[in-house]
Formats: structure tokens, sequence, C-alpha cells
């Protein structure tokens, strides 16, 4: 490692375990945890130590309310740089006619959607929660379904799949401003131009939440919703693989709207050291190298659904055309909940997940929900997907939760020797 000529101020670890061993060990113990086991929580990634650099960075310490050039602040001189490149390279990676990057997550740029379009009371029509839709949706107990009149569509219950005559009747009955396409368990590829089509039928505003799988769009890997959206959220932390955060793409003609309701209606100031680290992202997801790692999360996510489904752990749908699929374990008699416990205390951390017309609660469920995002940037293939997915069978169908039960054990080591084969976060040489 070459020495910076100039000392940076940010991601000083020594100094930091110096003054709080406390908080030091934590980020120590989490990282070991990171490493030790087998990551397939479909939402989660692990970014790049470019990322992760510039998020511990100073420019945590700038007030930059208002946007590049027209800022509430002085100062702002160096952060307008870093959040022109991030909007310049997020309108060029997603052919975009507009981006805004200040959304802290994908729960607040979705905020910014209901306050551009809607007004409190008015209609929105989006994929229902236990269905495979998002909590800010339009459900109960999120600002979306108390504030907003939410109307929920679902899937087929044949194929498992969007219920496309269904969401045509529900948006002709209901007139809804807006209509809503994504989610966060939707194993399959959308069809943009039915919404589309739908949408200026009825007059409304047609948003499709990509949260999940802008980092295949990215990748070029899958279709992009952008030529067909009024507007287009996502997170930035799931498969993109940047920092924790949110941003957006939308038509020019609803840029200025867009922009009022992320700030000031919204948010305050934007998290600058975080848009710098977007910035660094959006470079990292335009090489050749990024577009492969979409690819290889798709064909590993197709590898361990097939897999899992050989073993009478049925993936609904089928399939999957991204990264993630969405398990029915009644063919082993094995709950969500339990199958969670038992994964984790073997080394493997997935999440229960409800299915589609799921007779359980969803706090217990009747399925799982796996991705292969984390394990395809450890560089993983599909040889070991096929591993994997019987690592996850003999935890859930074998093992009763408890760490010490002998089957446990076994599927930890083989857990120890394939994340040491492929280890996240390699330690320099
Ligand atoms: C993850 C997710 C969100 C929320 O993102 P946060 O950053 O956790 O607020 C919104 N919509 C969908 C579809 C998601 O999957």
């Amino acid at each position: 490692m070459t020495a910076s000529p100039t000392p940076f101020y940010g991601s000083d670890f020594d100094a930091l375990a110096a003054f709080d061993p406390e908080i030091s060990g934590v980020l120590l113990s989490e990282l070991d945890r990171l490493r030790s086991g087998l990551q397939l929580i479909a939402s989660e990634n692990m970014s790049s130590p470019a990322v992760l650099t510039a998020l511990g960075s100073t420019l945590s310490n700038k007030y930059a309310e208002g946007y590049p050039g027209r800022r509430y602040y002085g100062g702002c001189s160096e952060v307008d740089k870093a959040e022109n490149l991030a909007i310049e390279r997020c309108k060029s990676l997603f052919d975009a006619e507009h981006a805004n990057v200040q959304a802290h997550s994908g729960a607040s740029a979705n905020q910014a959607v209901y306050g551009a379009f809607l007004k409190p009371g008015e209609t929105i029509l989006g994929m229902s929660l236990p269905m495979g839709g998002h909590l800010t949706h339009g459900t109960k107990v999120s600002f979306s379904g108390k504030w907003f009149n939410s109307v929920g569509y679902g899937v087929e219950k044949e194929s498992e799949n969007i219920d496309y005559a269904e969401v045509e009747a529900l948006a002709k009955e209901h007139r809804p401003k807006v209509i809503l396409a994504g989610g966060s368990a939707i194993p399959r590829l959308i069809d943009f131009e039915f919404f589309r089509n739908l949408a200026d039928e009825i007059g409304a505003i047609f948003w499709v939440d990509a949260a999940h799988f802008i980092g295949l769009v990215a990748g070029k890997a899958i279709p992009s919703p952008v030529p067909y959206a009024d507007v287009v959220t996502f997170t930035t932390h799931k498969v993109l693989r940047g920092p924790r955060s949110g941003a957006l793409v939308c038509k020019a003609e609803h840029a200025a709207k867009l922009d009022k309701a992320v700030f000031p209606m919204m948010q305050g100031g934007p998290q600058m050291h975080t848009i710098a680290a977007k910035a660094v992202n959006f470079k990292e997801c335009a090489t050749p190298e990024y577009a492969a790692y979409a690819r290889q999360v798709i064909e590993n996510a197709q590898q361990l659904a097939t897999s899992l489904g050989e073993k009478e752990i049925r993936p609904t749908t089928g399939g999957t055309d991204t990264h993630l699929s969405l398990h029915d374990l009644q063919g082993v008699q094995v709950t969500g909940a339990q199958a969670e416990e038992r994964a984790d205390a073997a080394g493997i951390v997935l999440n229960k997940n409800a299915i589609p017309f799921d007779p359980q609660k969803p706090n217990v469920a009747s399925g799982i929900r796996v991705g292969s995002p984390s394990v395809t940037t450890q560089g993983m293939g599909t040889p070991e997907m096929v591993q994997i997915a019987d690592l996850i069978h003999r935890a859930i169908t074998q093992t009763d939760g408890d760490p010490d039960h002998p089957v446990a054990k076994d599927v930890r080591a083989e857990v120890t020797d394939l994340v040491g084969r492929f280890p996240a976060y390699p330690r320099p040489a």
C-alpha cells in the first residue's frame, strides 16, 4: 500500500480504537460476523472499500441545504462538485433525463413521490405487502397507508406472478392518481409497458420502486423501467452495492416537483459524505466488471432456486429472473421462523418471508427469501450455489436451532470452509 501524500482524516481506525474500544470492538466483531457466515439476505450486499472511504470522510460535516449552485449555506464549492458528479453519473448510468441523489434512504425517496404527486387522502395503487410489496406502498403502519388511500393488487394463484387483470380492474375502478410497480419479494421481471399503457389510459402517474433490482438494471442484466416510468425510486445499497441510501430518476417534466419534494418538503440537509459515496458507486456500476457481476448474480440466484427446488423447497413462480427467490417450506413442514433460526445457528443468514396466500401470520410465515448479491460479491459461482442449497436444506430440516446440534456443527464447518475460499473483505496479502 502506498501512503497518501496528504494525511486523510477519515477512516482512522487506530485512533478510534484508542479512544473508544467499545464501539471499535463492535466494528471489528461485525466485520468478523460478515466474514464468518453466509449472507443470503436479498436486500444486502458488501460495498467496496472505496465507497466506505467516501462514507468515512469529512464531507459528513458540511451543511448543504439546497442543490448545487443554489445552497442555503456558504462553503459548498467542494461538496457541489461531489453532488454534480453523482447526478451526472446517475443520469448516464440509467440514461435518465433527471436525477436527484439526496434521498437519505429508499423510504425517503418514496416519501418524495407521495409529496410530489398526491395530496393526503388521494389514491395510490400498488402491490400489497403480503403479496410482495413494501411497507411504504400503502400499509397501515406506514405514513403511506395512514395518510393516503391505498389500494393493493396481488398475484395470480396459479402462476404466483403479478395479476395484471386485477391491476387493470382495480385501476379502472379506483382511478388512482399514481400506479406503482415494484416490491421487496418479486422474483420475476415486471411488465413495465403494461403499467405505462394502463397509467396513460386512466391519466395516472406511473412510478416504479426499483429498490431491489436497480443494480441489475445498472449492470444491463435486465430491462430498465426508466424509459417507461414517470419516476423511478431506488435504494443504493442492495444489488447496486453502494452506500446505505436512496435516489430517484425521472422525466424532465417532473424534475422541479420531485426536487422540491425531496428538499425542502421531506428532508433537511443532504448527507454529502453519502452523496460522494453514491458518486463512487455509480462510477463502479458503469464498468464491465460490474456488468459481469450483475449477470452472475442472476445466474447464481437461478441455480440456488433450482437446487433448493430439487430438495422440495419449492421456489414460488417456479424460479427467478432476478437476484432473489422466495421459497415455500410447506413441502418440508418447516415454518419460515424456524428456518430463519435454524439457518442462523448453522452460520447461514437469511430471512423468513410470507409467500403469496400464506396461511401463517407474518411473524411466522411459510417461506424464506434468499438472495445472491453478497455471495456473488465474494466471488462464488453456480457450483457454490448447489452446495449452499444443500447446506440450507440440511440446516432447516435436520437441526433444531441449537448451535451445538451435531448437524448444525457440520453445516457450520462447511460454511467456514466455503467462506475461507471466498472471503468477504479479504485481508490485504
Ligand atoms: C428496501 C426497500 C425500500 C426501503 O429502503 P430503505 O432504504 O430501507 O428505506 C423501499 N422499497 C422497496 C421495494 C424496498 O425493497
